[in-house]
């Protein structure tokens, strides 16, 4: 965001009018005017007074480009696996699950509202049409009356998708939140604690959670079990039969998905087609992508999926566990202990990175979730600590600096396609970490970091904006 940009955004954030916010430090609303359309700068002792009225550090202003976002602020521990995997509707967690969980808590918390109003800025007002955010609100608040407004000026850099949400009672304002969407489904509401979950896990890094495990002797599903308990095995196994029965869906059904972009569903397809001479490799590409298509395609048509980490990556995850388990025969207990081990690593990124593609482009999103897969096939395969270190971490390094672009916003087009890919890679990744893992350089924990600060000097065209990449350049 340039400056310009940044104070239009501060001062709506703040609600106030070009004159509210001219009065505050002692200039005309023609002069709050001019430096939101570029034609002016505040002097430096205005933009002192700037910083005091909107509450940021004067640097805020003074770098006018986003390479200097200072380090993930992250606090100790981490959450449940609950908080990651979550069965909710798609395309899009950020832009649908978040937002209706906004939507929902803001109406309990406000039923005696006559009417309510949503006002979406940034990426959820960008992508909101083709995600569905409006309709997913609206859905929340019916049959009251509901207004979703798009405010398509900048967003704040580390808050790209945010969400006001106002209550009111014929013509006076009950209250008002300020919501951001998080990735995953998960949210934070601007000056409110009540729904912060807590953190269970004592550790936040791979290095200490790999000590804690060599010094205890445990694998890591053993490591989740001890810290979320073994209530945790219901709830997973709640969510494998959640990702099956949206896969078989996905494999049953034919047509095209919604949108205008004419997409035929391709995982049915897929499935039945056999080549004249399918050998054992070609045979487990064609499966494996056809268990990823089929949830892929479940999720941009808006079908029930579950998050892994997010709406938009949910085939990788259990195409690579189906596949791998009928391969080897294994049941539903390797099954678990493989998603729990995939949790782990997904929830490290979502602490310590981003899992949102409007954050930090798809390699939050896919390059994420190859790295999940890629840790749970180390786990069915029993690898060591090291290899499963390794397999996650040469998944996601080579996914750094995957744009987020989806044409439409619809979540098909790049996106169906990368969840098919990735799953591959997943698998690839696993065999390079058991012959090599001896010799590696880099740790998880790092290409985590490198991941983030990819993510954070990443063009917002190329982070689900709909400016840039393959959303730019396809017209028709
Ligand atoms: S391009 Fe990647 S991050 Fe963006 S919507 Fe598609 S799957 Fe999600």
């Amino acid at each position: 965001m340039n400056l310009a940009e940044k104070i239009r955004f501060l001062r709506k954030q703040h609600r106030l009018s070009q004159g509210e916010l001219g009065k505050k430090v002692g200039v005309s609303n023609r002069a709050v005017s001019k430096w939101e359309n570029g034609s002016s700068c505040p002097a430096t002792d205005t933009l002192l007074s700037l910083a005091t009225a909107f509450d940021v550090p004067l640097d805020f202003f003074l770098k006018h480009d986003e390479n200097g976002i200072p380090a993930k602020n992250v606090e100790a521990g981490m959450e449940s696996l609950r908080e990651l995997y979550k069965i909710g509707r798609g395309p899009s967690s950020t832009h649908t699950l978040g937002p209706e969980k906004a939507a929902r808590l803001f109406l309990e918390r406000y039923p005696e509202a006559t009417r309510y109003r949503a006002v979406l800025c940034g990426s959820l007002a960008k992508m909101g049409k083709g995600h569905g955010t409006d309709r997913c609100i609206t859905e929340v608040f019916s049959p009251k009356e509901c207004t979703v407004e798009f405010d398509l000026g900048a967003a704040l850099p580390d808050r790209p998708n945010t969400l006001i949400l106002s209550a009111y009672q014929g013509a006076k304002r009950l209250d008002s939140w300020e919501v951001y969407s998080l990735g995953g489904g998960s949210i934070e509401i601007r000056g409110q604690a009540f729904h912060k979950p807590e953190r269970i896990y004592p550790h936040n890094s791979f290095a200490e959670i790999c000590s804690y495990c060599q010094e205890k002797n445990l694998r890591l599903w053993q490591y989740v079990e001890k810290f979320e308990g073994r209530e945790i095995w219901d709830y997973l196994s709640r969510m494998w039969q959640a990702m099956k029965s949206a896969m078989e869906e996905g494999l049953r059904a034919e047509g095209e998905l919604y949108g205008g972009l004419h997409v035929k569903r391709k995982a049915r397809h897929l499935l039945a087609q056999r080549h004249i001479d399918e050998n054992a490799e070609t045979r487990e590409n064609r499966l494996v992508c056809a268990y990823a298509f089929a949830l892929s395609e479940q999720n941009a048509a808006g079908g029930d999926v579950v998050t892994a980490p997010t709406c938009g990556s949910c085939g990788i995850l259990p195409a690579v566990l189906r596949y791998v388990s009928e391969r080897r025969g294994l049941g539903e207990e390797a099954i678990l202990h493989a998603l729990a081990t995939a949790g782990l690593m997904g929830n490290l990124v979502k602490t310590n990175a981003s899992i949102s593609g409007a954050e930090c482009g798809c390699q939050a999103e896919v390059g994420t979730a190859c790295a999940m897969a890629a840790s749970a096939l180390g786990e069915m395969y029993s690898m060591t600590l090291d290899q499963i270190e390794y397999a996650a971490e040469v998944a996601l390094e080579h996914h750094l600096g995957l744009t987020c672009d989806p044409i439409r916003g619809l979540v098909q087009i790049p996106c169906i396609e990368r969840n098919a890919v990735a799953a591959m890679r997943a698998i690839n990744a696993v065999n390079l970490a058991n012959f090599l893992s001896d010799s590696r350089k880099i740790s998880f924990d790092t290409v985590v970091k490198t991941m983030y600060e990819t993510g954070k000097d990443m063009s917002r065209r190329y982070r689900e904006t709909g400016e840039g990449g393959l959303a730019s350049q396809y017209f028709s």
